[in-house]
């Protein structure tokens, strides 16, 4: 791809040999199959703070919105010197376009869950949360995606992350351009179906928010619709979703194609919706008939193309 989509990662998945034990953690996904369309942004909080590597294990201890890391064996309390790094390097990563962050889960760091709190020094008692970084980094960029790799191994959730990593990228792309009304109900517009697989009842917020755009001042209309727009896609896309949003597009063609034609894509969802196909067969199937008779409407929609065929993310779903 010409122009990469720039990513935060955790440098362990990139390969990069940080890890408290002097090990890496490379995800092969990570690294092959991504690497073609991001460029990776790098990240390693224990060794920017000044942990060393090797070094000892850290953990978290407290409670989920106030605890501290503090190394197992030493007892060092490295919580001020985390904030202090934090502050400033989740500053410049905001800085830097980033579109979406790969974690690496598990991490007192960089996991974005399931990472145990304990509740003090010493204690069994434990909670489970993000990681130190990942969690200063999902409350200063709410908006900007974020997974870890383990989770990344789920077709579905892969997908989701995909789809809304790109989506973020046009958002970015569209929001420096000069903006008119005009252009955003043509954003809007060319996202209809693609929000509509994820939530109607956020796709009927934006319409509102869109229909009363000219009584809002663009800042804060930039902001809603940002927020809108992303939190909609964080909504998984069922087959129940997406067969709604297949029968609808064919409803467009219904007058061009033949009887023969019609049978053909109707039996193809109904095989997608009964899991017997993936969701790549339905879409195909639409976006070859779109493309034969030129329907423009269509043709504009995100949701034909919403990542690079090459990914084959809905081969899978
Ligand atoms: S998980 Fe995060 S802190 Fe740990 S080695 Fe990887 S990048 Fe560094």
């Amino acid at each position: 791809m010409k122009n990469k989509i720039k990513i935060g990662v955790s440098s362990c998945l990139l390969g990069e040999e940080v890890r408290w034990n002097g090990g890496h953690k490379k995800d092969r996904y990570v690294q092959a199959a991504l690497d073609n369309y991001f460029e990776y942004v790098p990240t390693c909080p224990e060794v920017d703070v000044g942990m060393g590597i090797p070094r000892e294990t850290v953990a978290l201890y407290g409670v989920l919105e106030d605890h501290k890391m503090i190394s197992k064996k030493s007892q060092t309390d490295w919580t001020s010197k985390m904030n202090t790094y934090m502050k400033g390097r989740i500053s410049t990563l905001g800085k830097n376009d980033l579109c979406g962050y790969i974690f690496k889960s598990k991490s007192p760091s960089c996991g974005i869950g399931r990472v145990p709190i304990y509740s003090k020094f010493g204690s069994s008692k434990v909670r489970y949360g993000p990681g130190m970084f990942a969690s200063s980094f999902m409350k200063t960029l709410p908006l900007i995606p974020v997974e870890d790799e383990g989770r990344l191994h789920d077709p579905v959730i892969r997908e989701n992350f995909i789809v809304r990593v790109f989506c973020f990228n046009r958002l970015q792309t569209f929001l420096k351009e000069r903006f008119t009304m005009g252009a955003l109900v043509s954003f809007h517009t060319k996202h209809k179906f693609l929000i509509l697989s994820h939530s109607k009842k956020q796709y009927d917020a934006m319409g509102k928010l869109v229909a009363n755009a000219k009584k809002i001042k663009t800042a804060e209309l930039k902001t809603r619709y940002s927020k809108l727009f992303m939190a909609a896609l964080t909504y998984k896309s069922t087959s129940k979703k997406n067969t709604d949003v297949l029968l609808h597009m064919t409803g467009f063609l219904k007058k061009i194609l033949t009887r023969e034609e019609k049978k053909n894509i109707l039996s193809v969802i109904e095989d997608y919706r009964n899991e017997l196909l993936p969701l790549v067969v339905p879409v195909t199937l639409i976006y070859h008939q779109v493309k034969k008779h030129n329907i423009e409407y269509l043709l504009d929609q995100v949701y034909l193309n919403p990542h690079p065929k090459e990914l084959m993310l809905r081969n899978h779903v």
